[in-house]
């Protein structure tokens, strides 16, 4: 049983409440959290351990949507226009498969751990990141993922799907879970998509897709038109779109999923999300691919639990959950600073968790896991409104990490 103590507890409550002066006490799990005379006289026996001044201690970090199998690109593909960028990971996927190897994983995995994320929510292709997902002291939640627009291949799709969920079930633990996810409404055949979901349905396992990304995806959608037409027309003779929006997004109706972009969804289809899932911005991805901002108003009017992904470093140049939320916080300019910050540090913590169905991990308070990271800030803060603003703008790395109560970091 240990204690730590710091100058700032950002608990990520229901009332955001944060407790200066405060201590910590947990195991496995938090066993107690308040002012720090208390925490010390009610657990005498715990190790105690206090922290620099201007320590700041809150939940691990959530990162929702990460594609690891890409983590070998740095230049290799081409940014501006979502379709280009599309085509030239298509072109160069063999070669990145190929350059990631074990330690490429490591290292990106490392990434996260040193910013503090203590889950992730990898989309994996191949099957490739399973070993080191599997290895990571994080929690993992391993969406195993399908496309396919032929309904030719659709037995070998299925099938080589069915292998990669079933080793990805044969490693699941407390803190690997198996999931699944469906590529996207553009590549995803309705019998494919079906196969996926239905399984997904009698397992109870979450899923996640790529939805209203790009402006080509809303008008080939719509209408069957603009740049996905020429595209598609590499893989399918007379391509036609597979779903209406609304119909794919019925398809998920009775699963707990996380819809990943939406930056040019209607209105409707946010509120549709809202009541079945949940919302991943990845905003530095969707800014590279030249894709909309995400219109965090019409987000906020639907009531969407919107948390926060990196994507993968096809898309980024960052996995440090600080870098996209400072990124972020730049990028949309019509929020309050402070009330954007906190907004912010409640998607990457409380929301992620809520939407990766990590119940134990929405906050730090009695009864709830012990996943904890502290961050030393490089001087006192005059206003304590103004912490979230703070950690985004100053915390490169973590000072410390726990995970079950065991330190990580
Ligand atoms: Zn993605």
């Amino acid at each position: 049983m240990k204690i730590l103590v710091a100058d700032y507890i950002l608990t990520c409550d229901d009332d955001f409440r944060i407790i200066k002066n405060g201590a910590i006490c947990f195991d496995k799990k938090i066993i107690d959290i308040g002012e720090t005379d208390k925490v010390i006289k009610n657990n005498p026996y715990a190790k105690i351990k206090y922290l620099s001044p201007n320590s700041v201690i809150l939940p691990g970090l959530i990162n929702t949507h990460v594609h690891l199998e890409f983590s070998a690109n740095k230049t290799m593909l081409l940014y501006g226009d979502f379709i280009q960028w599309l085509q030239s990971v298509i072109k160069k996927r063999d070669k990145l498969k190929e350059k990631c190897n074990f330690a490429c994983y490591e290292k990106s995995i490392d990434q996260m751990i040193s910013s503090g994320v203590v889950a992730f929510g990898a989309v994996s292709s191949f099957g490739d990141d399973l070993k080191a997902c599997v290895n990571s002291p994080q929690r993992v939640v391993y969406f195993n993922e399908i496309l396919g627009s032929n309904p030719d291949f659709a037995n070998q799709i299925c099938s080589d799907f069915t292998n990669r969920l079933e080793r990805s079930y044969d490693a699941s633990n407390d803190t690997f879970i198996p999931a699944v996810s469906i590529h996207s409404a553009y590549s995803t055949h309705p019998f494919i998509c079906d196969f996926a979901l239905n399984i997904a349905k009698k397992n109870n396992l979450l899923t996640t897709t790529h939805f209203m990304e790009s402006k080509a995806e809303r008008e080939w959608l719509d209408s069957g038109s603009g740049d996905f037409l020429n595209f598609l027309k590499t893989f399918t003779k007379n391509p036609k779109p597979m779903f209406t929006p609304l119909e794919f997004l019925n398809k998920f109706k009775d699963l707990n999923t996380i819809f990943v972009h939406g930056t040019t969804c209607k209105q409707e289809e946010l509120e549709i999300i809202s009541k079945i899932g949940s919302l991943s911005h990845c905003f530095v991805s969707n800014r590279i691919l030249n894709n909309p901002l995400l219109n965090l108003k019409n987000v906020n009017d639907a009531n969407i639990n919107l948390s926060i992904g990196t994507d993968g470093l096809s898309s980024n140049i960052s996995l440090n959950m600080w870098d996209e939320l400072r990124s972020s916080l730049f990028a949309h300019c019509d929020n309050d600073l402070c009330a954007l910050s906190k907004q912010l540090i409640l998607s990457a913590t409380k929301n992620g968790a809520k939407a990766l169905n990590l119940l134990d991990n929405t906050e730090l308070s009695k009864g709830k896991n012990a996943d904890i990271i502290s961050i030393i800030l490089p001087d006192m803060v005059e206003d304590i409104n103004q912490l979230p603003l703070e950690l985004i703008l100053h915390t490169k790395s973590i000072k410390s990490g726990y995970i079950n109560g065991e330190r990580y970091v």
